[in-house]
């Protein structure tokens, strides 16, 4: 984990290196901080929330996954429970440019999957898009989400989508972040030729990706998601579908279980098997991106679960 975050650390400040190395150190360092650990370091380097944020990027930014653009982008979510969630851009070869991820997407990701409740700013260490400030607009914070950017004055989301399209022009009011949980059943695996037998109900992986469809964001196609993966040395990360009113935004579940597991420090290419859960008879499908994007991480062993209320 520390070689990762060498040539970042060695820019920072003498005391803000002593501060911040001990905690990201530590062996199950998995990309966040937390409030008290967040106050410690304001404390000791004198900063306030803004600053060490803008301090922390490069940190973040060492998470860029950039194998195409070698364009490495940095993001912090700021959640209201003072927590910070590291982000950033992963890219996969042999996979179509629209599986990449936006770093502020894998911060925003990183938060909810941990459970926060809201956000109060994001940093980040380029302008955000046109793709991520959309995205960012299917928050339940709204457009009063605190954009931070180095050397530019902080402002808000609505500076930033003017005339902004969102969740409430389509008489949506489930926003993501909101706490949703639709308690989803098994109902029928959907294997699709594969010589593993389907995992057992009890099997953890297929808990994991039941949870994540459970609390996914598809308020628009209902087509509720998650990706639960198995990594080489036996955990789990579970990812949910975050849908976007402007719906090509849409972050798929395996991209969010992506983003948890490389904040762990886990190469995305250590995956053994996963499961994708769906919702049965749903009109729309995760299942041929998330194989083919899976085959491309080198991931052969994928179930495909159906679900039911
Ligand atoms: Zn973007």
């Amino acid at each position: 984990m520390m070689a990762r975050f060498a040539p970042a650390l060695a820019a920072v400040s003498p005391a803000l290196r002593a501060t911040i190395a001990p905690l990201i150190s530590q062996h199950d360092f998995a990309g966040w901080l937390s409030a008290a650990q967040v106050k410690q370091l304001m404390q000791a380097n004198d900063l306030d929330e803004d600053a060490l944020c803008l301090t922390l990027l490069p940190l973040s930014a060492a998470y860029a996954v950039t194998p195409l653009s070698h364009f490495n982008v940095g993001a912090i979510a700021r959640g209201i429970s003072g927590n910070l969630y590291f982000g950033a851009n992963m890219e996969f070869v042999a996979a179509p440019l629209q599986q990449t991820v936006h770093a502020e997407q894998s911060a925003i990701a990183h938060a909810w999957l941990r459970d926060e409740k809201r956000l109060r700013a994001l940093t980040v260490n380029y302008t955000p898009c046109g793709h991520c400030r959309q995205f960012m607009n299917e928050l339940n914070s709204g457009t009063d989400l605190i954009i931070c950017l180095p050397e530019r004055a902080a402002a808000t989301l609505a500076s930033y989508l003017p005339d902004a399209f969102g969740p409430r022009d389509l008489a949506i009011h489930s926003l993501l972040l909101d706490e949703i949980d639709h308690a989803f059943a098994v109902a029928a695996w959907l294997d699709h030729g594969l010589s593993a037998a389907s995992p057992d109900d009890d099997d953890p992986l297929v808990s994991a990706a039941l949870a994540a469809a459970s609390r996914s964001h598809a308020p628009y196609s209902q087509s509720h998601s998650g990706v639960a993966l198995q990594a080489q040395d036996g955990r789990i990360y579970a990812g949910r579908y975050a849908e976007n009113a402007a719906f090509n935004p849409s972050l798929p579940p395996l991209q969010t279980a992506l983003i948890l597991m490389n904040a762990a420090g886990v190469y995305n290419q250590q995956i053994t098997r996963a499961v994708l859960a769906e919702r049965q008879n749903a009109s729309i499908t995760q299942w041929p991106a998330t194989n083919a994007t899976l085959a491309a991480l080198g991931c052969h062993e994928v179930h495909h679960l159906s679900l039911s209320l």
